[in-house]
């Protein structure tokens, strides 16, 4: 891309832009009508700037940012502005003010890039505007092809012309569900009305603008701008508002209705206790110690959704958790191991440096800690738990051989482990992870923590 800033220099006084900042892109470029045109549709709509978070991915209109200082801006990865934007409109109806509009500012590379999470946006109908600037090729990185361009389309990577026909992107969306869906043309003098009721949408809204990169397009193809409307009719994509309906409700509101107030869900939220009162305790207990905890087993025995619950009951009492798991590529055999951090700290890191306890339940998995050396981390503090059939290599001065697999099943072997482990140290109340095991996995048969228990006292008293 060349941009030659002494070709233009155009003050711009509109109400959300930057005061003074100088439009970057190439003389007569699509994407300063498209910017210019946004800028009056926020100011139509009269949106509290905090309210409003431009998306931009990659490729010349994610220059945008720098345009708008007066409102959110977030710049992305190429073709994944449509993902970060969707988990921000989220994130605001579900846990903020609910006001939030939230634009994507993408290009036609981006958008083939990215294209399923358009498509993903749309079937949420998450209330995120989707604004794609479409000059049918890549313009940043030098006029290549995009799935946009045009049949006969000259272009770096098509010198001959295309031969491959255009994504018909507003089709795409409609065909995901999407209820706003509009095609335009950047001079269109109703671009501004279009942008204003796609933002106010409430739900996914999309508008493709048909633009010029005048940089690589127009010379190689002999355009100007009144070639846009003939191109898009030569290939049938119809052009004007194609879509407006609203018998969808936005993501938020099907989500707050069917899932937050679902039965099981208030019963989770109803089960966090005092986070305050157990951080204290458990600050007194380990400092300010991050309890780095490895599980390990054979797959399909349910080791690490053993961990899982862990980590839940963990965070119920208001801890920061990880989990990180592990197994071979071929599910269903081998090892299976799970590294968890419980701390009452915000974590970092999610690496094991200095591990608190291992729980090992069969022999893949004291192989698969053999291998990747996990012993080496280990300190004379470090509680090992395993099964009776094994042979650590090693010695602590907290060494725990059980009858797991014996006395629990292969299947919980790592749940017992996991329960002598939270006796033994007591790091929150035992109670809240005997209510999660049998949520997750029936009834949880006492006996086990019993007899294992029972076995460690006779043990710690020889
Ligand atoms: S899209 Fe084309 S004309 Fe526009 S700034 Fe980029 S290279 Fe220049
Ligand atoms: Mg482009």
């Amino acid at each position: 891309m060349r941009h030659d800033l002494s070709q233009i220099n155009i003050e711009i006084e509109c109400t959300y832009m930057t005061k003074g900042a100088v439009m970057p892109f190439c003389k007569g470029c699509g994407h300063t009508h498209i910017l210019r045109k946004l800028d009056e549709a926020l100011i139509k709509l009269n949106l509290n700037p905090h309210d409003v978070c431009l998306v931009t991915d990659i490729g010349c209109i994610g220059l945008a940012d720098y345009l708008f200082d007066k409102v959110h801006t977030v710049h992305t990865t190429h073709g994944r502005s449509t993902a970060f934007a969707t988990g921000i409109a989220l994130a605001d109806k579900v846990l903020s003010t609910k006001n939030l509009k939230t634009i994507v500012l993408i290009g036609d590379g981006g958008a083939m890039i990215g294209l399923l999470h358009i498509v993903n946006a749309a079937l949420l109908n998450t209330d995120v505007t989707v604004i794609v600037a479409n000059n049918f090729l890549f313009g940043m990185t030098g006029g290549q092809q995009s799935s946009f361009s045009p049949l006969e389309f000259i272009t770096q990577t098509s010198p001959y012309g295309n031969i491959i026909p255009p994504l018909d992107l507003c089709k795409v969306a409609m065909s995901s569900k999407a209820q706003f869906v509009a095609r335009k043309i950047s001079t269109d003098k109703d671009l501004v009305d279009v942008f204003a009721d796609a933002i106010s949408y409430d739900g996914f809204s999309i508008v493709e603008v048909l633009e010029l990169c005048t940089e690589y397009a127009v010379e190689k193809n002999k355009l100007t701008g009144k070639d846009l409307q003939r191109i898009a009719e030569e290939h049938d994509h119809h052009l004007g508002i194609l879509e407006n309906r609203k018998t969808r409700s936005e993501f938020s509101l099907e989500y707050s209705e069917k899932i937050l107030s679902n039965k099981k869900t208030l019963d989770l939220f109803n089960n966090f206790i005092n986070a305050e009162n157990l951080e204290i305790d458990f600050t007194k207990k380990f400092g300010k110690e991050k309890l780095e905890i490895i599980i390990a087993g054979s797959a399909g025995e349910k080791v690490q959704s053993s961990a899982a619950i862990l980590c839940q009951v963990a965070a119920q009492s208001g801890f920061f958790i990880t989990q990180k798991n592990d197994n071979p590529v071929t599910q269903g055999s081998g090892f299976s191991l799970s590294e968890v951090i419980i701390s009452s700290e915000e974590i970092f890191y999610t690496g094991v440096d200095n591990p608190f306890a291992f729980i090992i339940v069969s022999s893949d998995a004291l192989n698969e800690i053999i291998s990747q050396r996990l012993f080496e981390k280990v300190n004379k503090n470090t509680i090992i738990i395993y099964d009776e059939s094994l042979e650590i290599p090693i010695k602590t001065e907290k060494m725990y051989s059980l009858p797991l697999r014996r006395v629990c099943s292969p299947n919980k072997a790592a749940l017992g482990g996991i329960d002598v482990l939270l006796n033994l140290t007591e790091p929150f109340p035992l109670q809240l992870f005997y209510s999660e095991i049998e949520k997750r996995f029936g009834k949880y048969d006492a006996l086990y923590k019993d007899n294992l228990i029972k076995i460690l006292t006779e043990k710690s008293t020889k």
